[in-house]
């Protein structure tokens, strides 16, 4: 399977990781949309929020059980984060391998699109 973030994952493909456990993996986007830009992914291949079902979840919900940690080791969990999640074409969806952007580092706005 040609999957970049399964790369990234199994070491192939190098990045910059900032947390890593048994389940999940995060590391540093390479195009950062903000001072803080943030991947994280779940160690297993899941194509899209589409493929979440009961197994997939726990590796859902260990990302977001993980996820002020990530933003504190960036020093941004008391300024604040967004964590987004880009589902297929209309969400500009590029990587089919589950991931959740975390950016912060600055005002991000209120608006979401
Ligand atoms: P998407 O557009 O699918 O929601 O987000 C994919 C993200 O992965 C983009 O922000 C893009 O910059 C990032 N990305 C793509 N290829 C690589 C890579 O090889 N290494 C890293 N660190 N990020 C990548
Ligand atoms: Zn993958």
């Amino acid at each position: 399977m040609d999957c970049v973030f399964c790369g990234i994952i199994n070491g192939q493909i190098p990045s910059k990781t900032v947390y890593e456990d048994d389940l999940i993996k995060a590391f540093c986007d390479i195009e950062p949309q903000a001072p803080v830009h943030i991947v994280i992914v779940p160690k297993i291949h899941i194509t899209s929020a589409n493929e979440i079902g009961e197994k997939e979840a726990v590796y859902v919900a260990h990302i977001f059980s993980k996820a002020k940690e990530i933003a504190k080791s960036q020093g941004i969990d008391q300024s604040g984060y967004r964590i987004i999640n880009n589902c297929g074409k209309d969400a500009g969806q590029t990587v089919s391998h589950l991931h959740f952007h975390l950016l912060g580092g600055k005002d991000l706005g209120a608006k979401l699109v």
